[in-house]
């Protein structure tokens, strides 16, 4: 209207003429006084209804492949790319949208759907989109602003085809128009979503499509030439501007410099491309079939990311590489468990003995030896000679509940149970294995021959199973070869054992595969071991300034030793600590780089069932990133892929789940068919035949030169202290018990540290038990770590339309989170200062006199910052003892005799 006006103008006043342009039927100010008549009263009420219905509840964040995290508050910061589409594929586009009854704007702004659907995963995209208001003749020459943003949400579930997708758009988009009255801002007042200073509200993209022409603007004179495009802002995350022109369509992607790079916008551009390529290609194909990366850009995520080939002794199998050292370092220290030292000799010498007996057993290739030992010399003999005899061996940790030992032990139809007089009567009763007391039958593996043994295993053969807890109950054995555990060794042991400093110290069980990176590495680069009994073992052994190589840690022990450790013993120690298991944040790597700022550390990323880990990120010397530390870049032989869930590689950036495959890719789980086919996937990216893909359930994506970034899991899988967990076992351990109706287990991260635990919400029937009861009960098949802290009791679970439980409606309820035993309060003054610091260890609203500390949900890291804390107070040492078998009340009498006793 302007252009045509302004052009009647000039030409009328360049020729000394007056204005040919009519009076205006209605002005501006009309037509607000008109609007805000028609907004008070109930005009609109239907069309509000509209609006609710559409976007009422909880509108999905669009998750964008984002180059950087959102800033806190968002800056109107902007850039563009510029890009043009040949005729043909306007032409090819247009003449779609006419088959199926579409306009222009609803077959491009469904395409555009399309792509943020596939690049953000998500079924449930809203966009934005102006409208130009004007819908009545007498507006059409007003100058003001009538323009308004129609919010286009588009579902996409269920893969559908672009056509069938275009219907639904166009329903949409036919219902928008039809209720375009009511303000955008009106509308965000009525639906009232959560404000947020990092994101626009309803939606974060737009999508704007000009397809009047503009008129062409000849004036007497003049020449006149268009500007081009630049306003160096941005109001949404992405906007993406389309011209329908003569020369065909043309556009802009305006983008957030917040969060996006120039390079990002490129690659959502091309993928938007090849986007509308494929639709109008094959209208009828499924969505998730459309390829968003070009040839270039699939090469370089699947193979140039993934050319992680390198030598190492294919054939040989673990024990082998031991064996090798041992000629090298015969006399050196191998293990060392208090004042016991074994050599490499001996210890190499011991485990062939115990090698011969297995054999004698029938123990060979794929055959299963139980193994349940305290952490003593012993145990390092025995894994290796399960290794020698040909054996796979099965960690069985004494500290977990007969139940669950048992389960393993006839699960994994283990031959022979290692184990010792003390724990053996463990197994008395499982009738499967035989059962091998070390310090009793043992006592005459001396008259073995401790020569070499000929080999019967193969390096496909299985190294060892290590069982992780299972979401429908049971736990579940992870098949570890051992051409994937020399793989990992062959690359760890160089990696991580560096020439300075003395071995690591064991201080892990064995059932967790975090201790093979501590216990093998050091033995293979010749150093020795120190077992050490426990976690506040590590802790001493770190505060006295022993020179380890090698520290193998969770997060957790990271933030206890943190705690523990003086800046002084912090500087004198190790050289590397690898910390691997669970998600790693910066800030809690800031003490060690300013005290020890030689101190390699170095972020392991991986599943038990690609061997321990099969990606790492070692930071830089210099400052500690905010926030998330990568997991970087995959190690030897291995390769990761971002895929979607078609398996199709996500674009560069956006968030996936994690595919691990190459030579770490476990066999599968023992005895479950079913489950290793759902874990275990035919590897389509692979030439070599029968590979296959570990799928880990873990969110990634690709950030830059770091490599890739952890998120968070796609099920219900925790960590907590470092412990898998699923929460549907302890679900259903819960439901087990006859007087529990529903249970749903949540973790809950504790505000007073970095520590989280384990909330459950129970239902109970009739017959209602006791928390203590129920937590005795837990105990009887569920390892301490995964008995949940906190109860809460609950009359029903909320759940969901779909008639699942809604875990977030969970978080948000409150409920006294009841501890143990019936609640008695303290009383003095040392009960109450007690209970305190109890309760927030513990993240509880109380705890009683007659509550035990450990009972609690207490662990050892745990307990070990509680006793420093009442020891500051008290004034004198404490130990664990003083915890362990204490109610409140006697631990608080205990301390208060500790304070009478002079130093
Ligand atoms: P596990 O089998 O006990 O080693 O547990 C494997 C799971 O722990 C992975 O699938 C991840 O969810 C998580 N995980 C292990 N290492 C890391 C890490 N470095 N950063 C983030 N998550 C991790
Ligand atoms: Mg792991």
């Amino acid at each position: 209207v302007l252009v045509r006006e302004i052009g009647a103008l000039y030409r009328a006043f360049a020729a000394g003429e007056p204005s040919p342009l009519s009076d205006l039927p209605v002005q501006y100010s009309d037509y607000a006084v008109w609007q805000r008549q028609m907004l008070d009263g109930d005009g609109l009420r239907t069309q509000r209804d509209y609006w609710r219905g559409q976007l009422g509840g909880r509108l999905p964040t669009l998750e964008l492949p984002l180059d950087r995290p959102r800033p806190t508050k968002r800056s109107a910061a902007g850039g563009h790319e510029v890009f043009e589409l040949p005729a043909e594929l306007g032409e090819g586009l247009k003449a779609l949208g006419r088959r199926e009854g579409a306009t222009v704007f609803m077959t491009l702004l469904a395409a555009f759907q399309v792509l943020l659907h596939r690049v953000s995963g998500q079924d449930d995209v809203a966009v934005g989109s102006p409208i130009s208001g004007r819908n009545r003749s007498e507006l059409e020459g007003l100058v003001g602003l009538f323009v308004n943003t129609l919010v286009l949400r588009a579902d996409l579930s269920g893969d559908p085809s672009f056509k069938e997708l275009l219907l639904r758009v166009r329903e949409v988009a036919l219902g928008a128009y039809a209720n375009q009255d009511v303000p955008f801002e009106k509308l965000v007042l009525d639906l009232r979503p959560e404000r947020r200073p990092d994101l626009t509200p309803l939606f974060q993209t737009m999508f704007v499509l000009q397809n009047a022409p503009l008129p062409s603007l000849g004036l007497p004179g003049l020449a006149l030439e268009p500007l081009s495009f630049e306003r160096g802002t941005a109001r949404f995350d992405l906007t993406l501007f389309l011209w329908d022109g003569p020369r065909g369509l043309i556009g802009v992607l305006e983008y957030a410099k917040d969060v996006f790079d120039a390079a990002t916008a490129r690659r959502l551009l091309s993928a938007f491309r090849r986007v509308l390529e494929a639709v109008v290609a094959d209208p009828d194909g499924r969505l998730s079939r459309i390829t968003l990366l070009d040839a270039d850009e699939r090469r370089r995520l699947l193979v140039e990311a993934n050319a992680t080939v390198a030598e190492y002794p294919r054939a040989a199998l673990a024990h082998q590489l031991f064996e090798a050292q041992a000629e090298r370092t015969p006399d050196a220290a191998a293990v060392s468990a208090d004042a016991e030292v074994l050599t490499f000799r001996g210890l190499d010498r011991r485990a062939n003995q115990l090698a011969r007996r297995l054999r004698a057993f029938g123990v060979g290739p794929d055959v299963v030896v139980g193994l349940c030992l305290a952490r003593s010399p012993d145990i390092v003999a025995a894994v290796l000679g399960v290794l020698k005899a040909g054996g796979a061996y099965l960690p069985l940790d004494p500290e977990y509940p007969l139940d669950r030992l048992r389960f393993m032990v006839e699960d994994a139809r283990v031959r022979v149970l290692l184990t010792e007089s003390a724990l053996g009567s463990l197994f008395d009763a499982s009738g499967a294995a035989r059962l091998f007391r070390l310090d009793v039958e043992g006592a005459d593996l001396a008259a073995e021959s401790d020569g070499p043994l000929p080999t019967e295993a193969e390096a496909a053969n299985l190294a060892y199973i290590i069982y992780t807890s299972g979401s429908t109950g049971r736990p579940k054995g992870a098949m570890i070869t051992h051409q994937g555990l020399v793989n990992y060794l062959s690359w760890a042991t160089p990696t991580y054992v560096g020439a300075g400093g003395r071995g690591a110290p064991v201080h892990s069980s064995i059932g967790f595969d975090l201790t093979v990176t501590s216990l093998f590495c050091p033995l293979l680069a010749g150093q020795g071991v120190r077992l050490v009994p426990s976690t506040e073992g590590l802790v001493a052994s770190l505060q006295a300034n022993s020179d380890f190589s090698l520290v193998k840690i969770t997060p957790a022990h990271l933030e206890l030793l943190r705690q523990q450790l003086s800046p002084e013993q912090a500087r004198g120690g190790s050289r590397a600590f690898v910390i691997g298991g669970e998600a790693l944040v910066g800030e809690s790597l800031a003490f060690w780089r300013e005290h020890a700022p030689a101190l390699r550390l170095i972020n392991e990323y991986g599943p038990t069932e690609t061997v321990v880990g099969c990606c790492v990120y070692e930071l830089p010397p210099g400052a500690v990133p905010h926030g998330r530390v990568p997991i970087g870049a995959p190690i030897a032989n291995t390769q990761l892929y971002v895929l979607d869930r078609h398996m199709e590689p996500v674009l560069q950036g956006a968030v996936g789940e994690l595919y691990v495959g190459g030579d770490g890719v476990a066999r599968g789980y023992w005895n479950r068919p079913d489950l290793t086919a759902e874990r275990f996937v035919p590897d389509s990216f692979s030439d070599r035949p029968g590979a296959r893909l570990y799928r880990t359930g873990d969110l990634v994506r690709y950030r830059g030169e770091a490599g890739l970034e952890y998120l968070g899991r796609t099920d219900d899988q925790v960590k907590v202290r470092g412990f898998r967990i699923e929460l549907g076992e302890i679900e259903a351990a819960l439901v087990a018990h006859p007087g529990v109706e529903a249970s749903a287990v949540m973790v809950k991260d504790l505000s007073s540290s970095s520590d989280r635990q384990l909330v459950a919400h129970v239902v109970f029937g009739r017959e209602q038990p006791t928390i203590t009861e129920l937590r005795r009960f837990l105990k009887e098949s569920l390892p301490s770590h995964m008995v949940p802290t906190a109860f809460v009791v609950l009359d029903a679970l909320p759940l969901n339309e779909n008639g699942k439980v809604n875990r977030q409606a969970l978080a948000g309820l409150g409920g006294r989170v009841e501890a143990g035993e019936a609640y008695v309060p303290p009383r003095t003054v040392m009960e109450i200062f007690v209970a305190g610091v109890w309760q927030e260890a513990l993240g509880l609203d109380r705890v009683g006199l007659h509550d035990n500390f450990f009972d609690l949900g207490g662990h050892s890291l745990l307990s070990i910052r509680v006793l420093a804390q009442v020891e500051e107070r008290v004034g004198r040492g404490l130990g664990p003892r003083d915890l362990i078998f204490q109610t409140l009340e006697q631990f608080a009498a205990t301390c208060e005799e500790r304070m009478k006793v002079r130093p």
